[in-house]
């Protein structure tokens, strides 16, 4: 059990209807999944506000944001990136007595729903698969990053390689229509732009 972990008491909402809110911040948070303990940390600590309301028989919303600071890896170059997220939550929940813990499901909608069975609500659980769910997959340091050298690993940020001098980043990536520097493409592949790159031999 983690003291510091977000917490909303939904006891007197399962006694009748009403809303209950919690705010705060957190530094981190501590979840499962797949039955694993994680934990995901902050670049500074993440504020939170959550509003729960009743709806019909055990159903509730929840709405409110999390404003959490991620650390991510330029995905060209691999420096550390601050990556500032501000989410917005609304989230359909479902009481079940027996759930010892919260978590999410599908609901028929299609719709995430959030089911819980202790009115003592810890919103780590949540909290951590909203931020997954929100942060990019990939991020940039810069949008004109030049990436590591695919053949000796170096910044190319920094100063050009004995490699990138024989053939240059810039020509290449212009004369592969369809491959611009920062496309979808070579955002998710550092190298994607290079893999054409012909090193002469000698
Ligand atoms: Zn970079
Ligand atoms: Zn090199």
């Amino acid at each position: 059990m983690n003291d510091d972990a977000p917490r909303i008491h939904l006891g007197s909402l399962l006694r009748a209807p009403g809303d209950v809110s919690a705010s705060g911040e957190v530094q981190e948070l501590h979840y499962e999944q797949a039955g694993t303990p994680q934990v995901l940390r902050f670049a500074e600590p993440a504020a939170y506000g959550i509003d729960i309301n009743s709806l019909e028989g055990n159903e509730f919303w929840l709405q409110g944001y999390f404003e959490p600071v991620l650390t991510q890896e330029c995905s060209r170059c691999l420096k550390p990136v601050t990556v500032p997220l501000e989410l917005t939550l609304g989230t359909l929940m479902q009481y079940r007595p027996a759930v010892p813990e919260s978590f999410l499901e599908e609901a028929e909608t299609g719709e995430e729903l959030l089911v819980f069975g202790n009115p003592d609500l810890d919103l780590s659980n949540y909290l951590a698969e909203m931020t997954l769910l929100g942060s990019p997959l990939t991020v940039l340091h810069d949008p004109h990053c030049k990436g590591l050298c695919q053949v000796c690993g170096h910044d190319l940020n920094e100063s050009p390689c004995e490699h990138s001098a024989a053939v240059p980043i810039e020509d290449e990536y212009a004369s592969q229509p369809g491959i611009q520097e920062g496309s979808q493409h070579a955002r998710q592949n550092p190298f994607a732009a290079l893999s054409g790159l012909k090193l002469p031999e000698d």
